[in-house]
């Protein structure tokens, strides 16, 4: 190979640097694309997939997971929101939002011939100072404090499309999660165990926590089987009470009369003996997880099932099967021949009921409740209905951070300023590109009250200098009070949030901004 020519070289770190900037410019585009649906101002957005199905959304999560994006930095930013959700459940707008003015940052820098890895380091450097920032305004909770809880949950409500309904839906959230938390081991809450079951007609104000359970199908009453059950004894199966079939490659051939009664009868008497086992164990209600490879009941089932006087639920998920065992107290049964009366889980009532449009089965006064919860939301059509259930898992995953992490801190951009001006005060005592580096990231913070005050309709600069102003002065919650469009202290209007939610969107950002910088070339593969 001939040795390179000095013009080929400059030419390929002309190259390194296009690639820099055509990410970050990609990456930047995507932030630009939420930016406007920051906060309880902010505007939703309508996504529109190729389907035909349309999403009403607020949730910076959602929004990116639906968009197309194809360019491989701009991904990283869907990647971003993704796991700012999986770590904090909210803060999925701010988290994009501060990525972007991180990235804008970057390209100053570079453009000011600082090195990648400086800017780099630098950030890191001050993500961690401004963690500690945080920590050190941060206010504890306590988890007795439930109307603390609710503010929190309806700080994070007060940006969706449902934010109307925040009085009732954060009182629920916080219930449903100090329901399923167990007191001696908190950290290991899992929202799994917080059913929530969604169902067209009325309005949210209908939502409802139900003590029990709630199944969203109805009872299979095709044979003229019960709908209700008082003193229900309830087996939770996963074997299917139909015929067995016959391989794929093999054929069973009829070739008179007699003997097609002959294959009917076995099948009503082995049918009908797994009817009687189920009866002998004092079974009164079945519920049926659906099954891919064969039916999991049949018509004739079905028939001599309701002859028993027995309530049939069928099509149960098999990844509803966790929840409903923890909740009634009850064990799955995977076969026929293990059907105990220990295994059974009771219940005052099994019911099914009317609901809006639908029709719902609820299982009430159970005997033994596990640690779970269930919500029944309501909503006058399926757009309403979706943002509500995704709203109230953001709450649910606000107080999910509580619990983990027992600080709230102020909202309202309080949090953004006072971290810009203490780095930028810390950024003093640094030296060389790292205090210029470290400057520049504390500006970029300011991009939070800035979007704020935007989308609130207020004049961006006036609000940003007078909120460092108060700041400097010693108010370290004084943030944007959208309602009424001024600056006022965020405890007293009761705009809190997790400090975990923030600590882990600042991370989060720095780091995807940081591995975005350290990014020079993109190698297609096939
Ligand atoms: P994200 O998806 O990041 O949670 P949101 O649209 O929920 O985005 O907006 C969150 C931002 O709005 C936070 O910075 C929060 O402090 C601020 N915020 C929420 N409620 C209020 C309020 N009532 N007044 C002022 N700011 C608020
Ligand atoms: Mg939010």
């Amino acid at each position: 190979m001939p040795p390179k020519q000095k013009n080929e070289l400059y030419k390929e770190s002309a190259r390194k640097k296009d690639v820099r900037t055509s990410n970050i410019e990609a990456a930047k585009a995507v932030a630009d694309a939420v930016r406007t649906s920051l906060g309880p101002r902010g505007m939703d957005k309508m996504v529109a997939a190729p389907n035909g199905e349309v999403i009403i959304t607020n949730d910076g999560a959602t929004i990116l997971q639906k968009m197309t994006v194809t360019q491989p930095a701009a991904k990283m930013l869907v990647e971003l929101s993704k796991s700012q959700d999986v770590v904090a459940g909210d803060g999925t707008t701010s988290v994009v939002v501060i990525c972007g003015a991180l990235l804008k940052k970057c390209q100053e820098l570079l453009e000011k011939g600082v090195h990648p890895t400086i800017i780099s380091d630098s950030f890191s450097k001050a993500a961690a100072k401004a963690c500690e920032i945080l920590e050190s305004i941060a206010i504890p909770v306590n988890m007795e404090d439930r109307e603390a809880l609710i503010r929190a949950a309806n700080t994070s409500l007060s940006s969706k499309v449902v934010s109307q309904y925040s009085s009732l839906l954060s009182p629920m959230a916080v219930d449903a999660v100090l329901r399923v938390m167990d007191p001696a081991r908190p950290n290991m809450l899992d929202l799994r165990d917080i059913k929530v079951v969604s169902k067209v007609g009325g309005t949210i104000d209908d939502s409802e926590m139900v003590d029990g359970l709630v199944f969203d199908q109805k009872a299979a009453k095709s044979a003229g089987g019960p709908t209700r059950m008082e003193d229900a004894k309830i087996g939770l199966i996963q074997f299917q009470i139909s015929p067995p079939k016959t391989d794929i490659e093999n054929n069973v051939i009829v070739s008179d009369y007699n003997q097609m009664d002959r294959v009917y009868k076995e099948e009503r008497n082995y049918i009908l003996s797994v009817v009687k086992k189920i009866k002998a164990s004092g079974c009164n209600v079945l519920l049926i997880q659906k099954s891919i490879l064969r039916d999991a009941v049949t018509d004739l089932s079905l028939h001599y099932l309701a002859k028993a006087k027995i309530m049939v639920v069928r099509d149960i998920e098999r990844d509803e099967i966790e929840l409903i065992s923890k909740t009634l107290g009850c064990l799955p049964i995977a076969h026929v021949d293990n059907m105990k009366p220990e295994k059974l889980g009771a219940a005052k009532l099994v019911e099914e009921v009317e609901v809006g449009k639908g029709r719902v089965v609820k299982i009430t006064g159970i005997e033994n409740k596990g640690r779970t919860a269930t919500v029944l939301l309501r909503g006058s059509n399926k757009m309403v209905l979706e943002e509500a259930d995704r709203s109230l898992h953001d709450a649910l995953c606000v107080i999910r951070c509580l619990v983990n992490k027992r600080f709230l801190i102020a909202g309202g951009s309080s949090p953004e300023v006072q971290m810009s001006m203490q780095l930028a005060h810390w950024s003093k005592t640094l030296q060389g590109m790292e205090a210029f580096c470290v400057r520049a990231f504390a500006e970029a913070l300011e991009v939070v009250p800035y979007t704020l005050a935007e989308n609130a309709g207020l004049n961006p600069i006036n609000i940003v200098t007078e909120l460092r102003r108060m700041h400097a002065a010693g108010q370290k919650y004084a943030g944007i009070n959208v309602k009424k469009g001024t600056i006022t202290d965020m405890l007293e209007e009761n705009v809190v949030q997790p400090l975990l939610v923030t600590t882990s969107a600042v991370t989060l950002a720095t780091e995807c901004v940081r591995m975005i910088l350290k990014i020079d070339d993109i190698v297609p593969t096939r």
